[in-house]
């Protein structure tokens, strides 16, 4: 099948273009790697692979590739980097079409020229994709003011397993009739499909922004602000916090927690929020710095992406109802401790969604690590929420599963894989139960 399937790939996009093995996705080695340029090419290739009855995995900036279990079979990796381009940018609308492989980063830089935004902030936005962000559906700490990537997607058009092409949703407005299909593939992780393009709406830039970054000699006190935070008016665009061993990879006196507040809006708007949370933070027995604009922006990303390149990490993802986050943190750093492990914790404090860094994680400390893993998705799963692995070296996935306890409709979303892609082609076997 390689050499055939090769030589059909590359008399769809040109020599170069095609190489083989292709890089590692979650440790398994696609025998081959194909770099489409258009979307007719990406739907060219994927009716060559679907023929050959090869498994494809979609790649954008590859910066999520440990979520999920490993997949089942590899064949064909499939780039989507030189699918970079603007398709439609409609100021007068705001909106935007772009190319799923263009990076978020550039996205956010060309609209900022208009004086608008896309407020996505994922970890790792540098390297993220289009394509990728919506597969993957993430969310930064702007996820309090802005919401997730679903929140955002006006239309996209997606090439099928077999090939064929649709187009859901709309341009300008969310025009949808019938079903909302972009839901279906935001967050499938590829499972359903190739994105080749997406359509966003976009906000005016606010005029002025600030950070209010406090220190607090422990985790009751933070949370007590936290809690009259919520109780307020105010409405930050994010409000993170990150436990001692976090803060301290943000630099700062040694034994604090960290709480960050970042605002945005009229200059009014950010002068008052700024002394309303320097009073809270004060009064609540923490320090509190404020940066203004470049200072703060630099702050928070920082802040974003604390857990990233972490080496041979394994990170989990916790959410949880916002009244169980404290417990949820306590219950990290005391299982860690106790395995002899340490627990580097972020946490969007205002939408019970946590991440955990398990250090050091890489194999010497398997079983120690699962112990953790498996304690905390029991307090997860009692609390109604869930623990999703989003990274972890290939001895540890053997034994955890990446994404826990199959949610409802566990045999609707089986059926609709089978629907989209009979051959169990797209990504086989990194999907929720396996599919
Ligand atoms: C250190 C770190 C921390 C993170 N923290 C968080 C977090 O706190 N919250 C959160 O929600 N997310 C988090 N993420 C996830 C990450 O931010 C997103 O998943 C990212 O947007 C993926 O974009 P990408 O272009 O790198 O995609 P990739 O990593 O290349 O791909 C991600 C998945 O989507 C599929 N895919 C890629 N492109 C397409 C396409 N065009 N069509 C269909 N499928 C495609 C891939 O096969 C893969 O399954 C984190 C990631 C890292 C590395």
């Amino acid at each position: 099948m390689n050499a055939e399937l090769r030589s059909r790939l590359e008399s769809i996009v040109g020599p170069g273009l095609v190489y083989g093995p292709g890089e590692p996705v979650d440790g398994v080695r696609p025998t081959l790697a194909v770099r489409p340029g258009t979307q007719d090419e990406v739907s060219a290739v994927v009716r060559a692979c679907a023929e050959a009855g090869a498994a494809m995995i979609p790649l954008g900036g590859g910066t999520s590739l440990g979520l999920g279990n490993p997949p089942a079979r590899a064949d064909v990796l499939v780039h989507l980097d030189r699918l970079d381009r603007v398709v439609e940018w409609d100021p007068a609308n705001l909106c935007i079409s772009a190319e799923a492989g263009m990076r978020l980063e550039a996205l956010q830089a060309l609209v900022a020229k208009d004086r608008t935004v896309l407020p996505l902030d994922p970890p790792g936005l540098r390297r993220v994709t289009l394509g990728g962000m919506v597969a993957a559906n993430p969310s930064g700490p702007c996820r309090l003011q802005y919401g997730t990537v679903r929140d955002w997607v006006l239309g996209m058009r997606v090439v099928l397993p077999d090939g064929e092409r649709i187009h859901c949703g709309g341009r300008v407005i969310k025009n949808v009739s019938g079903y909302d299909m972009n839901k279906l593939f935001i967050r499938s992780l590829g499972c359903l499909g190739i994105i080749t393009e997406v359509t966003f709406k976009l906000l005016p830039m606010p005029a002025r922004r600030a950070a209010v970054i406090g220190r607090f000699p422990d985790a009751a006190t933070a949370w007590a602000v936290v809690g009259r935070t919520l109780a307020s008016f105010l409405l930050p665009e994010a409000l993170e916090f990150l436990n001692v061993e976090a803060a301290q990879l943000l630099g700062g006196p040694p034994g604090t927690c960290v709480l960050a507040v970042s605002l945005s809006g009229s200059s009014e708007t950010v002068d008052r929020q700024v002394r309303d949370f320097t009073g809270f933070f004060q009064d609540g027995g923490g320090t509190a710095d404020v940066l203004q604009e470049a200072a703060a922006s630099r702050a928070w990303e920082g802040i974003r992406d604390l857990l990233e390149g972490a080496y041979d990490p394994i990170l989990c993802r916790i959410a949880v109802p916002l009244s169980a986050t404290p417990a949820l943190v306590a219950a990290a750093e005391g299982m860690a401790r106790e395995a002899g492990l340490k627990a580097v914790v972020t946490a969007h404090a205002a939408t019970g969604v946590l991440r955990v860094l398990l250090a050091p994680g890489a194999d010497p400390h398997p079983g120690e690590a699962l112990m953790v893993l498996e304690g905390l998705r029991r307090e997860a799963e009692a609390a109604e929420g869930s623990l999703v692995l989003e990274a972890a070296p290939r001895s540890l996935k053997a034994r955890f599963d990446a994404w826990g306890t199959p949610p409802g409709g566990v045999d609707m979303m089986k059926r609709l894989k089978t629907e989209f892609d009979p051959l169990g082609i797209c990504n086989p076997g990194r999907f929720v139960a396996g599919i």
